[in-house]
């Protein structure tokens, strides 16, 4: 089991959520997993399916709808798991933060290892954060 944690994180895999934003924090964390940034080199990657991910990325503002949707992605993702929260949208809803369907911030509905704030943040910053969750830095 030890060797296993151990394997996991060396490599994360990272599910990514947008609950509808405006796509800025999106932009950014494509960015990030470009050959620019390169966050592959730390053996991190996208991953289409909550079982085979280990920290879930969350941008955009915490809708009513999506709250219930990362509710469960979050449930299907195997432990050990983190979430991550990029940009100002699902901490404090940002430009969305006076929306009657708004339901920030993020950690009343699942437990988050980490906000990276910004509007959008920069890539670095996200990688930043991500390695912060790992424990790399
Ligand atoms: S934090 Fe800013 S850039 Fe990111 S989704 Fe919200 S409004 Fe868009």
């Amino acid at each position: 089991m030890g060797l296993i944690r151990l394997c996991r994180k060396k490599s994360p895999w990272l599910i990514h959520f947008n609950t509808g934003g405006c796509a800025g924090c999106d932009i950014e964390l494509v960015a990030a997993l470009t050959p620019r940034y390169d966050l592959e080199r730390f053996g991190i990657q996208l991953r289409g399916s909550p079982r085979h991910a280990d920290i879930l990325v969350v941008t955009g503002p915490i809708t009513r709808q999506a709250k219930d949707r990362i509710i469960r992605i979050y449930e299907q993702m195997p432990e050990p798991k983190s979430v991550i929260a990029i940009g100002s949208c699902p901490a404090s809803g940002s430009v969305y933060h006076d929306c009657y369907n708004v339901v920030w911030p993020l950690d009343k509905h699942v437990p988050v290892s980490a906000y990276v704030p910004g509007c959008p943040p920069k890539p670095e910053a996200m990688i930043y954060g991500i390695l912060k969750v790992l424990g790399k830095v």
